[in-house]
């Protein structure tokens, strides 16, 4: 239900919002280049998956 805004102080609109986080899905440390990538897929940066090259630059 709408509430007027000035009823919900600055306190707990800010209370509320301790739960809205930013979230990096499934980020994992490349073990070729130690750049940061998604889990389960080709590192962007070098190419790598399973210690061997399947993308080349
Ligand atoms: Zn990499």
């Amino acid at each position: 239900m709408a509430v007027p805004f000035r009823r919900t102080s600055k306190t707990r609109k800010n209370k509320r919002r301790t739960h809205f986080k930013l979230s990096v899905p499934g980020m994992v440390e490349c073990p070729q280049c130690h750049e940061m990538k998604l889990s389960h897929r080709v590192c962007k940066s070098c190419g790598f998956y399973k210690e061997r090259e399947v993308v080349s630059k």
